[in-house]
């Protein structure tokens, strides 16, 4: 990075690690942004909507203000209990005149009911801009997730299966759109034209060699994930009050996180946090709250809309999970858990 004197604006790294990230993802065009949550709002800035956007509350809050700060209002549809995705039987109940889009949310490494959503979204000519932050390396049918809809976010935050400490990128099958984000991220600017009021959202040549570094180990790292994964099912698998995420059929998972259920289980989901807390084992109660309870939406919205969400938003807790999560330390969370 030093030796080529270029550090952002589309350099050396940032062309060979988004060249990579094509192939790797499997898709047709990607652009790089410094994070996710900014290719997300950039993304439908470029598809300049109006009106309404189908969404679910059971998300991390960047993808209710991606919508909300393009000046759209979200509308928020329930999630299925099964994969914690939107629930697809209830998206046209809420289709109006004024809906633009649909902006469903791939939850933990699970995917949305793709095929259906398409069928919904040529119906009733929407644009589907999917949040796959938690998706990267998903395949469905041996295919890359970023094919599906019109676009699709990945997040690559430090905490995510791929990082680059900061960032993020929009996968997409129109070419079109590639001038377009181009320009967004770089304050609208085209040429010697601005052609429209953009941002600041460009990936920088640090974060882009932090992700070329990474991507070299991401296959081992999946794997290592995979065999935590299945060390959490022996343990926890049928016992009486613990609802374990079940893996999709034709899906390859990338075990971003490991979601439990606690629902008439001999402890509540905050027991077991705490109780996990006082052996230093940091449990995540994510998603929680979800987006219609926090202050800043409460009053637009009513969590008791979505009631699916809501309950697993009071039950579920994600168990540590990452590659250099030893078998022995899976054994120790369990250990507690079951105490
Ligand atoms: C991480 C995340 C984001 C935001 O991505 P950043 O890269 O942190 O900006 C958005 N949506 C979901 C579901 C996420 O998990």
């Amino acid at each position: 990075m030093w030796d080529s004197h270029w550090l952002t604006n589309n350099g050396e790294l940032h062309q060979k690690l988004e060249n990579q990230l094509v192939e790797y993802l499997d898709v047709s065009y990607l652009t790089l942004f410094t994070n996710g949550h900014l290719a997300l709002e950039n993304v439908i800035a470029a598809f300049d909507l109006s009106g309404e956007a189908i969404t679910t509350p059971y998300t991390f809050i960047s993808t209710t203000n991606a919508i909300v700060r393009n000046g759209l209002t979200p509308v928020f549809c329930d999630i299925n209990p099964v994969d914690y995705t939107i629930d697809v039987n209830q998206i046209e109940s809420l289709i109006t005149e004024e809906t633009s889009a649909i902006v469903p949310v791939h939850v933990y490494g699970n995917i949305c009911d793709v095929e259906k959503i398409e069928q919904l979204a040529l119906k009733h000519e929407l644009k589907v801009i999917y949040d796959a932050a938690h998706a990267f390396g998903v395949r469905l049918n041996g295919h890359g997730i970023g094919n599906y809809g019109d676009a699709s976010m990945f997040s690559f935050h430090a905490t995510k299966v791929f990082n680059t400490i900061e960032g993020g990128a929009i996968s997409y099958r129109d070419e079109a759109l590639k001038e377009d984000l181009e320009s967004l991220k770089n304050f609208g600017l085209s040429a010697e034209d601005a052609i429209f009021i953009g941002n600041n959202a460009k990936m920088n040549e640090f974060q882009a060699a932090m992700g070329i570094c990474n991507l070299r180990h991401v296959n081992e790292d999946i794997a290592k994930r995979k065999a935590v994964a299945e060390r959490y099912d022996e343990h926890l698998n049928g016992i009486n009050g613990i609802i374990l995420n079940q893996s999709q059929s034709s899906v390859e998972s990338n075990y971003s996180y490991y979601p439990v259920v606690f629902d008439g289980y001999n402890k509540t989901r905050d027991q077991v946090f705490s109780e996990l807390k006082e052996y230093d084992i940091n449990a995540r109660k994510y998603f929680y709250p979800l987006i219609s309870d926090y202050s800043v939406y409460r009053g637009k919205h009513n969590s008791n809309d979505t009631p699916v969400a809501k309950h697993i938003a009071d039950h579920v807790l994600t168990l540590p999970m990452y590659a250099s999560l030893s078998i022995d330390d899976v054994d120790k969370i369990c250990a507690v858990i079951k105490k």
